[in-house]
């Protein structure tokens, strides 16, 4: 049977920050990284309040990613309710990683960008896609791992705990064996230094504590310019005699993960109220972010409507395509792609509202998805109501979700 041999567990304010928005939980066989963001002390009780809905313990029914993922959504619907009912934490968010060990089977829930990392044969295998915007374009073939790992975008996080009323937790499985050495981190550490490095501190160590301690002190000398939280524990056979950490030696090797770990770990959503649940729910003020927005001078504004599934095949484009992503963007801040939509209409002419920036750009990259698609063909809206309706106009969710209700309803003739 296998179970927690060991556990450390260290977090550092690193050296430019004055606080620690971090937090940790570490109770075998229950394992948390949060990394809060926002607001004057609001990253620091994001995190905080995650964790301490872990401290509850599991509930008892489900499936261990079930489990897991029922705190995560807990956790989002209290941080949402703080941050909308306390001025002072308005916008906070928090990532959340967490891992629990069960039955030889590893579980792993996940939204935002700290990461779980496996450590077998000294092989350095990375277990979570981060839900980050240089993520994304890594996955889409538009930056390198190299160009993300250096991108002075790669922060800006597409997902969180807090900024929306339901958040897409991504759960799945992942079959340990007696020697595995596992870790949780914040981009404090990852951002600081690569994975050849992280690889290089847990082999060449003689011990998980020496390995922690020698992670905090690379990222730190590497500058240390985020909070670094590090969670390490190794899982052994209790039906084994003798258990020896073993030997860590030996040359470091970072893996590409393995096909199973890109697809395997492909996250099996298990996230309530996805895409297609048309809520009114989260009414955040986002006007503002939106009046930072300025059309890239490249961009193709869309039509009277965005063609989801355009494409444009220039490569050349991509580059510069992307800084001007990255540009826009950063300059709407913290998640505000995620927070805009606006309506407009999908191939077929259907009435549909989009959740980003009503933006195409060259290389394929589109800069919103599809939220909701509504029952309601574009023909069939008065034209005198059509300009104010498919203008692109930036909306708060829940502007968008009661216009569509009276479209649907058939309420929107004046
Ligand atoms: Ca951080």
């Amino acid at each position: 049977m296998l179970r927690v041999a060991e556990t450390i567990e260290r977090t550092d304010t690193g050296r430019q920050r004055r606080g620690n928005e971090d937090s940790l939980f570490a109770r075998p066989p229950v394992f948390v990284v949060a990394d809060g963001m926002g607001g004057a002390r609001g990253g620091e009780v994001a995190s905080r309040i995650a964790v301490e809905i872990f401290e509850q313990g599991l509930p008892d029914a489900g499936t261990p990613e079930e489990r897991l993922a029922v705190l995560v959504r807990e956790a989002n619907r209290e941080i949402h309710r703080r941050s909308r009912t306390e001025k002072e934490l308005d916008g906070m968010g928090t990532t959340l990683t967490a891992a629990f060990l069960d039955d030889g089977q590893l579980a792993i829930a996940h939204v935002g960008d700290s990461r779980a990392y496996l450590l077998r044969d000294r092989v350095l295998q990375r277990l979570t896609q981060d839900h980050s915007l240089v993520d994304e374009l890594v996955r889409r073939g538009k930056l390198t791992e190299e160009q993300a790992a250096e991108h002075p975008q790669r922060s800006i996080i597409t997902r969180a705990l807090g900024p929306e009323a339901n958040v897409e937790v991504d759960t799945w499985t992942y079959p340990v064996r007696p020697g595995d050495v596992l870790m949780l981190c914040s981009d404090g550490l990852t951002s600081m230094i690569g994975e050849d490095q992280i690889a290089g501190a847990l082999v060449e160590t003689p011990g998980l504590r020496e390995a922690a301690d020698r992670l905090i002190h690379e990222a730190n000398d590497a500058g240390g310019r985020d909070n670094i939280t590090v969670v390490l524990f190794r899982i052994e056979d209790v039906g084994a005699e003798g258990v020896e950490q073993p030997t860590m030696v030996g040359v470091p090797v970072v893996g590409a993960p393995p096909s199973s770990a890109r697809t395997s770990p492909a996250p099996s959503l298990s996230g309530q109220g996805g895409h297609g649940e048309l809520t009114g729910g989260s009414a955040r003020a986002v006007e503002a972010a939106a009046g930072s927005i300025t059309p890239p001078a490249t961009g193709r504004r869309p039509g009277p409507a965005p063609r989801p599934g355009r494409r444009f095949a220039k490569p050349v484009a991509a580059v510069a395509a992307t800084v001007i992503v990255l540009a826009l963007i950063g300059s709407a801040g913290y998640l505000a792609t995620r927070q805009l939509y606006f309506i407009g209409t999908d191939a077929q002419g259907i009435v549909t509202v989009f959740r980003g920036l009503p933006y195409d750009l060259p290389a394929g990259i589109r800069l919103y998805e599809t939220f909701y698609v509504s029952g309601v063909p574009a023909s069939l809206v008065p034209a005198d109501r059509q300009p104010a309706l498919f203008n692109h106009h930036l909306r708060s969710q829940s502007d968008a979700s009661s216009l569509i209700r009276a479209l649907e309803r058939g309420q929107l003739a004046r």
